[in-house]
């Protein structure tokens, strides 16, 4: 029914629809990624300004407090009255020292501990002379490095050669007689590994990469899977551009392409051991986290747009369907109205027009309706405009259609009618209302309708037509009421 109101109704619904669409998805598209982008700034912010330099001092203190126990026992060592007269008098009985450092590496749980005597070169360890250093052997050049050394100690990274070669911290401490003469090196060694294990411990809890590296760039050492592994930062993709910068600064915070990823790089320069320790993540992975929520709210986003779009949809229709409604249907009667009626009527007529065939109108209004509200009051007259309706309907064909004209006055379009058809169907129409009795809470109600009826003719317009079944009506009330006449 209607069509020409209902595509107006779809054109500007889809527009709705689509709008609606448009702004919920942007909308939340706009604030997914604004939150993906701000949570990703201030990650990168919080790894650089917090999480990788709060790791470096971490590890910092933590090879500090590892280191500062031997710095400390080495230093004793080297102010030992005992090692220095021992040696003064002459180097005579080597189990007295091979004792004393045995004492030493068992008291304070050293890796390792050693004197090495100028005069003749021996290398003493907790378990007797290990050999003679010379001058001309690569494993021995740190003692002639020490020898010159203008500071008291260094620290000096090498296997250890009494100890199947296990990768050492010595503290290489110099030791003075009691006239400043120089009398050789002592000290104590600390195992690597343990170091490591701490740098794997930060590398696996925190997923950083942590390596050192020495003066000239060599990486010293890395914690296991770190994935470094190149032997030197100058050979380091990404990081050898700026090798040298990250060399020549004592602390900074760089960031460099590496295999396709980004990486957040912290360098410190650590003077006791005289190497730098770098500390990094891979951007990528950190930002997995924040990816995986921007994918999850695009998600959930998409699925609410979708939910609010169908039940706009829904409630659109539903609104659409109900003005359709009340747009057509007089709300008294159900029946169609005046608005209902012109649209099919002007169809009724164009199809008369196209085919030929009959075409009627039948107006009626109900008799002396003003008594039935003087006597029995407005809502019983109301139950009386609304039944004559229904009776009218129910002595019709299902394809005739009754209208309300207004008032208590209606208008029946007969399509496929004659006058003589239309005749009888308003006579039958008429009889029908006569003989019913209305009930309205428990008062009959008797009633009458009249009738004019009118056929098309060719060269009638609407106007034309409704005014001869108009007068035809006219005619009824002034012959008397209860009757039909043809106009
Ligand atoms: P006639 O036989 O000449 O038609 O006499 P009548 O009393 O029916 O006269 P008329 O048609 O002029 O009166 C219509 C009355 O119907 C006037 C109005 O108060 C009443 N009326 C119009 N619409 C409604 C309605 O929706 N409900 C009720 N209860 N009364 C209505
Ligand atoms: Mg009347
Ligand atoms: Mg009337």
């Amino acid at each position: 029914m209607l069509g020409s109101l209902r595509v107006g109704g779809v054109v500007d619904k889809r527009r709705l629809i689509a709008l609606l669409g448009v702004l919920l998805i942007g909308g939340f598209l706009a604030t997914s990624l604004l939150g993906y982008f701000v949570a990703r700034r201030s990650m990168h912010q919080s790894i650089v300004a917090t999480e990788l330099p709060l790791t470096s001092d971490n590890i910092y203190s933590e090879i500090q407090h590892d280191l500062l126990r031997p710095i400390f026992v080495s230093s004793m060592m080297a102010n030992d009255t005992f090692l220095r007269d021992w040696v003064l008098a002459g180097e005579k009985d080597a189990t007295q020292i091979t004792r004393y450092l045995n004492e030493i590496k068992t008291r304070y749980g050293a890796f390792t501990s050693f004197f090495i005597s100028e005069r003749t070169r021996n290398y003493y360890h907790a378990n007797g002379i290990l050999k003679t250093v010379r001058e001309d052997e690569p494993r021995d050049v740190w003692y002639f490095r020490v020898r010159q050394l203008t500071e008291p100690y260094e620290i000096n990274v090498d296997p250890d050669m009494a100890h199947q070669d296990a990768m050492t911290i010595f503290i290489n401490y110099r030791v003075f007689g009691y006239d400043q003469q120089y009398i050789g090196v002592a000290g104590v060694g600390l195992t690597v590994s343990a170091m490591r294990q701490l740098i794997n411990n930060y590398q696996q809890k925190y997923g950083r990469i942590v390596y050192f590296v020495d003066k000239a760039g060599n990486i010293v050492f890395s914690g296991n899977d770190s994935g470094v592994t190149e032997e030197s930062l100058m050979h380091r993709e990404g990081m050898k551009e700026i090798a040298t910068q990250v060399l020549s600064a004592k602390r900074g915070d760089y960031q460099y392409e590496y295999k396709g990823h980004t990486h957040l790089s912290n360098v410190r320069f650590i003077p006791d051991l005289n190497w730098y320790l770098v500390v990094e993540k891979v951007e990528d992975e950190a930002l997995t986290g924040i990816r995986q929520t921007l994918y999850t709210n695009l998600a959930i986003s998409l699925l609410v747009s979708l939910l609010i779009l169908a039940a706009a949809t829904y409630t659109v229709n539903s609104f659409q369907r109900r003005l359709e409604l009340m747009a057509t249907t007089d709300k008294l009667t159900g029946l169609a109205n005046r608005q209902a009626y012109d649209l099919l009527m002007a169809q009724a007529m164009k199809d008369t027009q196209r085919t030929g065939e009959a075409l009627s109108l039948a107006l009626f209004d109900i008799d002396n309706f003003k008594t039935v509200n003087d006597r029995f009051g407005h809502l019983a007259g109301d139950h009386v405009i609304t039944t004559v309706g229904e009776l009218a309907k129910s002595s019709l064909r299902a394809s005739d259609i009754v209208c309300r004209w207004g008032g208590e006055e209606y208008i029946v379009l007969l399509s496929k009618c004659s006058e003589s058809d239309a005749l009888h169907l308003a006579e039958k129409m008429r009889v029908t209302i006569a003989q019913a009795t209305i009930t309205h809470e428990d008062k009959a109600i008797q009633t009458t309708a009249s009738f004019g009826i009118a056929q098309y003719r060719p060269g009638d317009t609407h106007d034309t037509l409704l005014s001869r079944a108009d007068h035809a009506l006219y005619a009824a009330k002034d012959a008397g009421r209860n009757r039909v006449v043809v106009g």
